[in-house]
């Protein structure tokens, strides 16, 4: 971790890492080149040589592509072409799908009201770049369980005083509740608290997962901003739980301005004694660093961010062992994500009867979504589980006028397309996964029929194949045998029939690769071949 932070670092002093600097950097910590090299290689942060003055990133992912990222490409490459230094380049997801298409120049995001006439100012030194700080207008949110800042942390400091009872508390409360992880894979949060209690070997760690980064998924990014407070409580909660003296949260790099509100929070929560040497009063030392991820959409994959956190290349671990019990330099680590922390600190607060009574007939709890595409305010949304994708539309403000639902992602760019009929299914685990795809990241993408769905599930497959970290053949093979086939038959350089091998093809990847990505590569062109049949006959007319 202090390599990369040091990597880091140096970057940003003196604008990218040279020969020069990596040659001092080696002699000075008497690491390899090589292990330089290997790491600059594969972070795509890393920059060997300057940057320009401006450097204009445009997001090219599904939501993005929606709203016309590429033609604004072209209109910002064409003002960038009068000015002298400047570099646009087409990104993957910026986490920021609400403003699509997102912009960001020189690692600030451009908002709604920044417009092509502002980006040729900033371009042309007219005027400043916007301030990089937080800018959400406070909202009431259901699950921020205080109603005044001076309250916050109560139930860590009830508790505290006896670590046996609050780890007790905290995963009765927790597995009654039936929390589930909120970061796409939903393992039960109570079971994996107590499987990391239970290991004897001293030394544990608690990370918080906040490197969100797929395509339509930013509701994370909300919760670091509005609610930093919950995320650094259910981290104390979980460590008090497990016996941890060290929290990380692993955040992505292009979130600087939640970066900066995190930040804030800490210093706010270590004036309060909350986090140092006697953590909210329990007599244990407890305090959370943050480490920004040199890149890559792969990092959130829990394995790969510990490789990440230990120096290495991000590619992720061949599983089991699991990280409760071989983690962070091998020790039993917990890794939940941001919302989870947040929902576990309301869940321990009010107890797992005010849960059940969030949700929607049987299912229980509330659930961040983030909701892009074709609705008419885009954002996220804290929602009862079980609420039916049609009313959450009407609650991002209904569809644009004139356009009729054709289809949608319900979790996310990985989970499956549903086609228009589906609308009624209730956003929760159980539902989803019965109609056909997953609740995911809870990131639901809207989509009308003015939109080619071939060409979308295209350029998902084809960021799977970007941010493929190229460790296992299938994945890395496959992942571009897929693209290729895609973009022929879309182009019609290739016969239609070519499609035909995808769903083998699709199940080799499956069976093969090591993480989830990989498995889940081809799912976009599958589920649309069998959710919506009808899209796909259209490309191969
Ligand atoms: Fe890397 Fe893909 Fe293998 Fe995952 S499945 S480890 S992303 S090559």
């Amino acid at each position: 971790m202090e390599l990369l932070r040091e990597m880091m670092r140096l970057q940003h002093e003196r604008g990218c890492l040279t020969d020069e600097t990596l040659r001092a950097i080696s002699k000075e910590r008497r690491v390899p080149l090589y292990r330089l090299e290997e790491l600059v290689s594969f972070y795509p942060s890393f920059r060997r040589t300057q940057p320009p003055k401006f450097a204009v990133h445009v997001c090219r992912d599904v939501s993005c592509r929606m709203s016309g990222c590429g033609a604004l490409g072209e209109q910002i490459r064409a003002a960038a072409s009068s000015g002298d230094d400047v570099e646009v380049h087409e990104v993957s997801c910026l986490g920021r799908c609400e403003l699509a298409p997102a912009v960001e120049i020189n690692e600030v995001p451009l908002g709604e009201r920044n417009t092509l006439s502002d980006l040729e100012a900033f371009l042309a030194g007219e005027s400043p770049l916007p301030e990089n700080e937080p800018t959400a207008t406070p909202r009431t949110w259901k699950c921020d369980t205080y109603a005044t800042s001076e309250s916050r942390y109560a139930i860590v400091q009830n508790l505290a005083a006896n670590t046996d009872t609050l780890a007790e508390t905290c995963i009765e409360r927790l597995s009654n509740a039936g929390l589930r992880g909120m970061g796409g894979a939903g393992f039960p949060t109570g079971r994996k608290w107590e499987l990391v209690r239970g290991e004897t070997e001293p030394t544990k760690y608690v990370i918080c997962n906040a490197d969100e980064s797929e395509p339509g998924t930013f509701k994370d990014r909300v919760i670091l901003e509005e609610l930093p407070h919950l995320v650094i409580e259910g981290m104390v909660l979980a460590a008090l739980t497990i016996g941890a003296k060290r929290g990380i949260v692993y955040l992505r790099h292009e979130y600087g301005r939640e970066q900066k509100a995190l930040e804030a929070a800490l210093s706010d929560a270590r004036a309060r004694g909350i986090l140092g040497k006697d953590a909210a009063g329990s007599g244990q030392p407890f305090d959370i660093e943050i480490f920004i991820s040199p890149g890559g959409y792969i990092l959130g994959e829990e394995t790969a961010l510990l490789e990440a956190l230990e120096d290495k290349r991000g590619e992720p671990r061949n599983k089991p062992p699991y990280p409760g019990t071989h983690g962070l330099w091998g020790k039993p680590t917990l890794i939940n994500n941001v919302e989870t922390y947040a929902l576990a600190t309301s869940i321990v607060h009010h107890g797992s009867e005010w849960w059940s009574e969030q949700g929607r007939g049987d299912v229980a709890g509330l659930k961040f979504v983030s909701v892009s595409g074709d609705v008419n305010s885009p954002g996220v949304y804290e929602i009862p589980l079980g609420m039916p994708v049609s009313e959450l539309i009407e609650l991002a403000g209904g569809m644009p006028n004139g356009q009729q639902l054709q289809a949608f992602l319900p979790g996310g760019a990985s989970s499956n397309f549903l086609p228009a009929s589906a609308v009624d299914t209730p956003l929760d685990f159980d539902s989803m996964k019965a109609a056909g795809s997953m609740l995911g990241t809870g990131a639901v993408i809207v989509i009308s029929d003015r939109h080619n769905l071939f060409d979308l599930a295209t350029n998902i497959v084809t960021f799977f194949r970007n941010e493929s970290c190229g460790k296992c053949v299938p994945c890395r093979m496959g992942s571009q045998q897929a693209v290729q086939i895609l973009e022929g038959v879309q182009s019609g350089e290739a016969p239609s029939e070519s499609l035909d091998i995808l769903p083998d093809l699709g199940e080799t990847l499956e069976q093969t690769s090591i993480c989830g990505l990989g498995q889940v590569a081809l799912n976009p062109i599958l589920s649309l071949m069998q959710n919506v049949p009808g899209s796909v006959a259209t490309a191969r007319n």
